[in-house]
């Protein structure tokens, strides 16, 4: 994957194999994929669920080849690429070869900026030169004092040079240990060239020449000038925001197992089997839409998890636990914005998360065992296997955490702050000992 271009056809097959294995369907039988794969693909930070896009991993690994021609380190296979497909003439942007020439590797290396002018574009404007002796850089057409070749910078200067593809080497002298610049021009300056001219001295007067030292090129998105796989491959994702911030750290609460997450993120997705959801599908239902927990309205997200008035009672008794009334909100994005920015405000958002995805985690396994088994589970029940699964699951995360059970149903705010202080160390200790649990 880090030398070759992937072929269409096993990038495909390659997705196809994540779909089935993540939806749960076989080569016969297969499941309804319930979110677009390019949302799969997307940052968790955006609201996707963060699974590699193989494609543009390829891309992106390979990339790094781009980077490495030219990073400064003495390579023989460097030496080799450039005399044998450039003629020794070295450029960052190294699509300028005639493909046909150049063997498989290589020009499975070309290809990606070959293959669209956005990774081209990203690619090639990405590295800038950090001139040495100045002997690979072209002084007019290359970036590598500002942001733009210099030609760009002074078009009207740009015509009068002579010459017009020489190096920065070539446009000056080394006279008693100093550099000094010594340009070729067809004409002297007039009018609007003199204005020109003012910024064209003063930068590059600010240029360092060194002699004996290579020219080598820089990776304007790193941070130290390094080319990063991970930055390049961010770059190449789409940029769109499939959720809100707040939404994704509610989704990716780490109280709670990511199976729960990866339910909560359906859900705000609106990307669970309701009959609603199933019936745009395509799927014939015998029974109808009609809701099976109170049998009166249609089964779509928001009555299932909040308008539905046998779950609006759980709700109410979620949180009359944390002694709170309050008239909810009717669509999910509105319950889940009251437990994060209401009940959040009171015991903090992550715990305030986590109540909210196990309660809805619950309300949706209360549906299924009414629509599937026929049998009902008590509301008060319910609300005890809320409070247990919580209890559990929080106190699996903060490991010596002390309280009880019996105090987090009968006391949950006090246990809730003995939480939030062990959160907060537990927190300073993986910081300290640099040991996350992602
Ligand atoms: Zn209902």
């Amino acid at each position: 994957m880090s030398l070759f271009l992937m072929p269409n056809w096993v990038v495909a097959k390659l997705i196809s194999l994540q779909r089935s294995f993540l939806w749960g369907g076989v080569e016969l039988k297969r499941k309804i994929p319930w979110v677009k794969w390019e949302y799969v693909c997307t940052s968790k930070r955006k609201g996707g669920l963060g699974v590699a896009d193989l494609r543009r991993k390829n891309w992106a690994l390979l990339g790094k080849w781009w980077y490495r021609l030219g990073d400064g380190v003495v390579g023989l296979w460097k030496q080799v690429v450039w005399e044998k497909y450039y003629g020794g003439r070295k450029e960052v942007d190294i699509t300028a070869v005639d493909t046909v020439q150049v063997s498989r590797i290589w020009r499975d290396v070309i290809s990606i900026g070959l293959r669209s002018s956005s990774l081209k574009k990203m690619l090639v404007n990405g590295f800038k030169w950090e001139v040495g002796d100045g002997s690979r850089v072209r002084f007019w057409r290359e970036v590598w004092i500002g942001e733009k070749p210099l030609r760009e910078l002074c078009p009207r200067l740009f015509e009068l040079a002579v010459k017009k593809d020489g190096l920065v080497s070539e446009m000056g002298v080394w006279e008693e240990g100093g550099w000094r610049w010594n340009l070729d021009w067809r004409r002297g300056r007039l009018g609007r060239e003199q204005d020109e001219e003012l910024g064209f001295w003063e930068s590059i007067n600010r240029a360092q020449i060194k002699a004996g030292t290579d020219d080598c090129w820089h990776w304007v998105h790193g941070t130290d000038g390094k080319y990063v796989v991970k930055n390049a491959y961010d770059l190449l994702a789409s940029t769109d925001l499939i959720l809100s911030d707040h939404f994704c750290k509610l989704i990716w609460c780490k109280l709670v197992p990511d199976k729960v997450s990866f339910f909560g993120w359906r859900l705000c997705l609106d990307r669970l089997p309701t009959k609603w959801n199933l019936q745009k599908r395509g799927v014939v239902l015998e029974g109808g839409l009609g809701c099976g927990l109170c049998n009166e309205g249609i089964e779509d997200g928001n009555h299932v998890f909040c308008t539905c008035p046998e779950v609006w009672l759980i709700w109410v008794r979620v949180l009359a636990w944390w002694g709170m009334a309050s008239v909810l909100p009717n669509i999910v994005g509105g319950v889940a914005e009251f437990f994060l920015f209401g009940l959040g405000r009171v015991i903090g958002k992550e715990l305030a998360s986590c109540i909210f995805l196990v309660t809805s985690w619950y309300v949706w396994f209360w549906r299924n065992c009414r629509v599937f088994k026929g049998n009902m589970i008590r509301r008060d029940d319910l609300v005890e296997m809320i409070q247990a699964k919580t209890f559990f699951w929080i106190k699996n995360y903060l490991q010596g955490c002390v309280f009880s059970l019996v105090d987090w149903k009968i006391n949950p705010v006090e246990a809730a702050a003995a939480i939030r202080k062990n959160n907060t160390m537990l927190k300073e200790y993986r910081r300290n000992t640099n040991c996350r649990k992602d």
